[in-house]
C-alpha cells in the first residue's frame, strides 16, 4: 500500500500513525479518506502549480508513446486537459497522437 504525498508540502515521506498520516517535513497531520471529498482532485504540474480541467499545458520533456511512431516532443502544447485519478492523471487529446493520458509531472501550465 502506498501512502499519499503530504497535502501541505507534497513531501513523499509521509508515514502512518494509527489512523493519522503524518508528514515529518512540515509536521502536518491529517486523517486519510476525508481530504479528497473536501478538496477534490489535486493535480500539480512540474512547477507545483495547481492544474484544472480545461487548462492548456506544454510537455516539459520528450516522452515515448506506446504504439506511436514518434515521441511526444518537449514543448508540445496540449489544450483542454481533463484531470483524472491515477498514476497518469491527465486525460487529453494531442494532435497527431489522439487521446492519451499523461503524468502531471511531465507538463507545465501555460
Ligand atoms: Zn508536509
Amino acid at each position: 500500500m502506498s501512502l499519499p504525498n503530504c497535502l501541505q508540502c507534497q513531501s513523499e515521506y509521509v508515514y502512518e500513525d494509527g489512523l493519522l498520516l503524518i508528514c515529518p517535513m512540515c509536521s502536518f497531520e491529517w486523517t486519510p479518506g476525508q481530504e479528497e471529498v473536501e478538496e477534490g482532485l489535486k493535480v500539480l504540474d512540474s512547477n507545483g502549480n495547481l492544474l484544472q480541467d480545461g487548462d492548456t499545458v506544454t510537455i516539459v520533456k520528450d516522452l515515448k508513446v506506446k504504439g506511436a511512431l514518434k515521441d511526444l516532443k518537449q514543448g508540445t502544447r496540449v489544450k483542454n486537459i481533463r484531470l483524472v485519478e491515477g498514476d497518469h492523471n491527465i486525460d487529453c487529446k494531442i494532435d497527431g497522437f489522439g487521446p492519451m493520458k499523461l503524468k502531471s509531472e511531465f507538463v507545465k501550465k501555460l
